[in-house]
Parts: structure tokens; sequence; C-alpha cells
């Protein structure tokens, strides 16, 4: 046997055991260092996994509970490699970090989810047009590239319309609300980027998620529909169960299914949705990651979402979604956090910080999760 051809066949055995469930002990990058990873991390040390963070900033709270971390920005190629040389599989905990990177590291190493399910969530665009092609209802929308576009499609849809930035929005950012009397130059300039979305207004009764794990093998999970109340564009709020009728829970965990089936996930995928007045869903966004409206399932449910993406990318049998409890959970944000003490005291009530140093207005400094034995 040649020197090549035991290399080769090296080769295809790692790739077999790459392909196969990783053992506890097995290292998971994880691209962004907030919360999200942070509960990634903790959850994968429950398991006996080991957990390497990648985060362009030192102060990130993943960074305070994770054993090795890389501290650089995304571009930085060299970084990137070796990151994805020292672990058994990448996932990612928010977004906007480069679907081009995602699909780097790929070539070294299983991302879970992939470059190619990041690339369809990370523009509203890219994410309606997959969702129209799929065959899942969505708001009307059109490309907006200039003010003419813009005048063009409020003519077209009417209003009241949103417009929104077509990539790098979360939380409400880059978004204006457009009615009749609207000056677009200004919300041209509100929004804030080159590529935009105009959508019509959807009036709805509550706005709903789901998350769907998706395994490697195809199997799925799903959590309860919950129900979404924000407050300045942020989620304040979340319900488990949604309060909607039992066939829109079925139609909404059907949909997300489908979405996830479509995008070939290995990972989660939170779908969040509208209940129209009427009676219908609408999908909003694709997140393809633990989503903030999942976080009441780690004190109410047998399997979390955090513990759920651990297995999904590791390769192991999906957990048990079942709902132990009912749940309300409510983010704390900004100084909201000074209650903690208080929280502390309240019976059936979980407290979750971050470990953030500074409550700035609008920052997302820990949850609470307020638990009521199921109905
Ligand atoms: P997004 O950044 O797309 O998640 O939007 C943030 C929030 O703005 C949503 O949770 C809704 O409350 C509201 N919103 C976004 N798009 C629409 C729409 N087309 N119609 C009505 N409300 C919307």
């Amino acid at each position: 046997m040649t020197d090549e051809k035991t290399a080769t066949q090296e080769q295809t055995i790692g790739a077999a055991i790459r392909q196969g469930p990783l053992p506890p002990g097995s290292r998971i990058g994880i691209l962004g260092g907030g919360q999200l990873g942070r509960m990634i991390v903790l959850a994968a040390a429950r398991l006996g996994y080991r957990a390497h963070v990648f985060c362009p900033s030192s102060d990130e709270p993943a960074l305070q509970v994770v054993e090795a971390r890389t501290v650089a920005p995304y571009d930085d190629l060299a970084a990137i490699n070796a990151f994805a040389d020292a672990v058994d599989v990448v996932t990612f905990e928010f977004e906007n970090v480069p679907s081009a990177v995602v699909e780097r590291i790929g070539a070294r190493v299983p991302t879970r989810p992939g470059w190619k399910t990041l690339h369809i969530a990370q523009n509203r665009l890219r994410e309606k047009d997959f969702l129209c092609g799929i065959g899942v209802p969505t708001a009307d929308y059109r490309e907006i590239t200039g003010i003419d576009g813009l005048q063009r499609a409020i003519r077209d849809l009417g209003t009241p319309a949103v417009f929104k930035s077509a990539a790098y929005g979360y939380d409400g950012k880059g978004q204006v609300l457009i009615k009749p009397d609207t000056d677009l130059r200004e919300a041209w300039a509100a929004m804030g980027a080159e590529l935009g979305i105009l959508e019509t207004f959807v009036d709805f009764v509550t706005e709903i998620s789901v998350i769907v794990a998706r395994g490697l093998d195809g199997r799925m999970a799903t959590y309860d529909p919950v129900e979404n109340w924000h407050a300045n564009h942020i989620l304040d709020t979340t319900i488990a169960p949604a309060r909607i009728d039992p066939r829109l829970t079925m139609q909404a965990e059907a949909m997300a299914r489908h979405i996830a089936e479509a995008v070939e996930l290995v990972g989660l995928v939170a779908v969040e949705m509208f209940v129209t007045r009427d009676g219908r869903l609408i999908v909003n966004e694709l997140a393809p990651r633990p989503h903030n409206s999942g976080h009441w399932t780690i004190d109410a449910c047998v399997t979390s979402q955090f513990e759920q993406i651990v297995r999904a990318v590791c390769g192991l049998p999906l957990g048990a979604t079942e709902r132990h409890s009912d749940a309300t959970m409510k983010n704390l944000i900004g100084d909201e956090v000074a209650d903690w003490l208080k929280i502390l005291s309240e019976p059936g009530a979980k407290l979750h910080l971050y470990g953030k140093s500074h409550a700035r207005p609008g920052r997302k400094m820990g949850h609470v999760t307020r638990l009521t034995p199921k109905r």
C-alpha cells in the first residue's frame, strides 16, 4: 500500500467518523459570543462536550463560561482556519456572520446548519423569495433600490407598509413604518442601507414563533408554538403555549417543519409568524439558531432548545420537546435587571442573567421564566 493510498483511506475514515455521532469530549465551535452562545456552551458542558467560541470582541457573555476562545474579526481568515481546525463541528449563534466565512469553514469541518441556510436567512429578500418558492405565505413585498422604486412600490402595495433594510436587520433595526404622509427621503435615510424591502403591513392579532430541530438523519422535533409580545421592537414577553386555535397550532408546526426540510436544516430554526385577524398564518422571519422566544424551554421542557442544538449538530438523537409546565418568559431589558433580587424570592420564577456589566437601554441583560403546572 502506498503512502498516498493510506492517506486517502485515513481521510475516508475521518470523514465517516465525522458523519456519525460526535462523542462527548468532542469540540463544538460556536461563531458568536452573545447570550445564545453562552447558553449553548452551558448545555454542551452538561452533556460532556467542550466548546470553542469565536467572536470579535473580548467582552462577550459566552467568553465567561467557555474553555477555548478566539477573539478576532470574522474576516481574519488565518484565525478562522485555525478555529476550524481546532474543533469537530461548527455552529453559529447569530445570523450576521458572513455566510462566505461559514462556507470556508465548511470546507474544513462540518458546519451545522450549513452556509446555504444562513445565506437565505440573512437577507430578507432572499428569505421571502425562498419562502414563496416553497409555498409558504409571507406579506406581499417588493425589492427597493432607490427612492423612485420606493414610490412605485408604495403605489403598488399601498399604506401602511413596513420598509426594512434587506440585510443585517434584527430587533426592528433599519425599519420604518410608511404611512400616507411619511416623507420618503427621511424613510430612505432611516432605513440606512443600499438595498431595502417594502412589505405590506400585516394586521395581526398576535405574533407567534415555532422552533423546530432537525437532526443529521432528517428526524425533526418541534416545540409548542409560543406567543411573542414586543416593546420598542424588542421581544419583551413570550407566553408558552400560544393561546391560539388548535388548528392554527397544527398548521404552524407543519409550516415550520416544511421550512426545516426545505432548507435541509441540521440544527434549529425559529420561524416567526403573524396570526392575522382573519385567522391565517403569515411567516415574517427565519432564524436558523436558538431563539429568544425559546428560552422558556430551559425550564419548562424535557429538552431545552440549547441542549437540542447540541444534540442536532453532534449527530445525536434529538430530545423530547414535551412541555411539562406552562411558562411566561420575560426579558430583562436595560434597568429591568435591577429587580434580580426580588425575582429570586418569587416561587416558580427561574432567573437567568447573562453576565453583562452595563445595563444600557434596549440591552438584553437576562430573562426570567415563570412556571405554572401544565393545564
Ligand atoms: P422584524 O425585524 O422583521 O422581526 O420585525 C420586528 C417587528 O416589527 C415584528 O416582530 C413585528 O412586530 C413588526 N413587523 C415587522 N414586519 C411587519 C409587517 N410586515 N407588518 C406588521 N408588523 C411588522
